[in-house]
């Protein structure tokens, strides 16, 4: 079965495809606001092909746009690509950064496409220049040290993609990336279910880049609020490796997977916003005075150039929804920085995939009184502050506080049952909502045998 999450007028349908041509379910509407990165579609007509909705951008300067595409190239690019959608060959996988645990990390997973087997270093240099500018951002930047970052090496038959420089170019690649995607230049998409089989062989995968050799300015966002088949990854970001402001696309759409955070543009012509509410931090359906969304931050000087205040227009629409800046990168990427709520969501984010607290002692086992547990903070840093404290029966050890190695018996637990709890808060200043304060922590606990 194929999931087609199938955005419009305020909800996320899923539909589950069964074959070509049939609609077998469709199911688990989540009734209410209007969700992050669903831009309003028209109906996907009557499911012949499995679709999905991506985001585009026609320039580093010019409007987002939506589209829904095909989940396989067209016909006469699939048949230059290796058969089979699902089979792909084992790829060699390398750690850019590996700084814990899988189920304690934010695994992004960068893989290439129209790289040759010989144009591997190019590859490697340009998945590099890539991250290095996506993590200058903040608050990427500080928060890096809660991602594991994977390489999976693809090797294309040919070099360059489909597409470029001109529509009826067509290469044997690895995921089958092409430029002009239903007829549209800039909208760079590719057959995700290769690009599945080639994350499924990451030790995990919550978010790919997909970087294609190009020079040609373009990519697309695939938002993913329930993963496709077979995947466990929320986002797949396209981008072209050469063009210089194409890593903007990549630090845009994570602010959709991983911030939940909406657009902050509007279109021509939308006229008044038809939602009774929004999920996302950013957008808010009344002027915010002191009691919304973002009222902690109200009248801050923010790192967009703003002051932070109530902007009409957002979320695509023109009147009646507010955003908390003038500009921001979830606006336009002639931006390269969220403002402070669009940071706040995305720290929060980062949290849900990743804890700040982890040890090689697993939580929730036995230890003996003199047993020495180790735990290890994530290496985070500039925003990020995190506060380590230790509790014995839930009474805090405050002589303890901040040691990474501790023995039952030195917190003073050496009675069999009792309960030795570590916990983590990040007290950084760029959380103010009390509720993601809470989300950014985590505990773990031992009990003495
Ligand atoms: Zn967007």
């Amino acid at each position: 079965m194929r999931e087609v999450v199938v955005p419009g007028h305020g909800t996320a349908r899923t539909r589950w495809i069964t074959s070509v041509g049939s609609v077998a379910i469709a199911a688990a509407l989540l009734a209410g606001g209007h969700t992050a990165g669903a831009a309003p579609a028209p109906a996907a007509g009557t499911g012949a092909v499995a679709t999905h909705e991506v985001e585009y951008f026609d320039g580093p300067g010019a409007t987002p746009r939506h589209k829904r595409v095909p989940a396989e190239p067209p016909a006469r690019i699939a048949r230059r690509q290796a058969p089979g959608s699902a089979a792909v060959p084992a790829a060699s996988v390398t750690p850019v950064q590996e700084t814990g645990p899988v189920s304690g990390r934010l695994d992004l997973v960068i893989m290439g496409d129209g790289y040759t087997a010989a144009q591997r270093a190019d590859f490697r240099a340009d998945a590099q220049a890539t991250l290095d500018h996506v993590f200058a951002i903040e608050p990427y930047a500080s928060y890096r040290g809660l991602f594991n970052i994977w390489l999976v090496d693809t090797a294309s038959a040919e070099s360059g993609v489909s597409g470029d420089p001109t529509a009826g170019v067509v290469r044997n690649t690895a995921l089958g990336s092409y430029f002009f995607c239903e007829d549209t230049e800039r909208l760079l998409c590719l057959d995700t279910d290769k690009v599945t089989a080639y994350a499924n062989q990451a030790p995990a995968s919550d978010i790919v880049f997909v970087i294609a050799n190009s020079a040609k300015y373009g990519g697309a966002g695939y938002s993913f609020p329930t993963p496709p088949t077979g995947a466990s990854y929320h986002g797949v970001a396209t981008m072209s490796s050469d063009n210089p402001q194409s890593y903007l696309i990549g630090a845009h759409e994570l602010g959709h997977s991983i911030g939940n955070l909406a657009d902050e543009y509007q279109y021509a012509g939308y006229g008044a916003y038809p939602y009774p509410s929004s999920e996302s931090a950013n957008i808010s359906v009344t002027p915010d005075l002191g009691t919304g969304k973002w009222s902690r931050w109200l009248g801050e000087q923010d790192p967009t150039g703003s002051v932070i205040g109530t902007y009409e227009g957002g979320d695509y629409y023109e009147t009646g929804v507010y955003r908390p800046t003038s500009t921001s990168l979830m606006r336009t990427l002639a931006s390269t920085e969220f403002n402070h709520v669009g940071r706040e969501a995305m720290i929060k984010g980062f949290y849900a995939y990743a804890d700040g607290l982890t040890s090689t002692v697993p939580s929730g086992t036995r230890v003996r009184p003199g047993q020495k547990i180790a735990v290890s903070l994530a290496p985070v840093n500039g925003l990020s502050a995190l506060r380590l404290t230790w509790y014995v029966d839930g009474k805090q050890v405050a002589r303890a506080a901040g040691d990474r190695a501790v023995t039952p018996a030195a917190l003073g637990a050496t009675r069999s049952g009792q309960r030795v709890t570590a916990t983590v808060t990040d007290t950084t200043s760029a959380v103010r909502d009390p509720a993601v304060r809470a989300a950014t922590g985590n505990s773990l606990t031992w009990r003495v045998r």
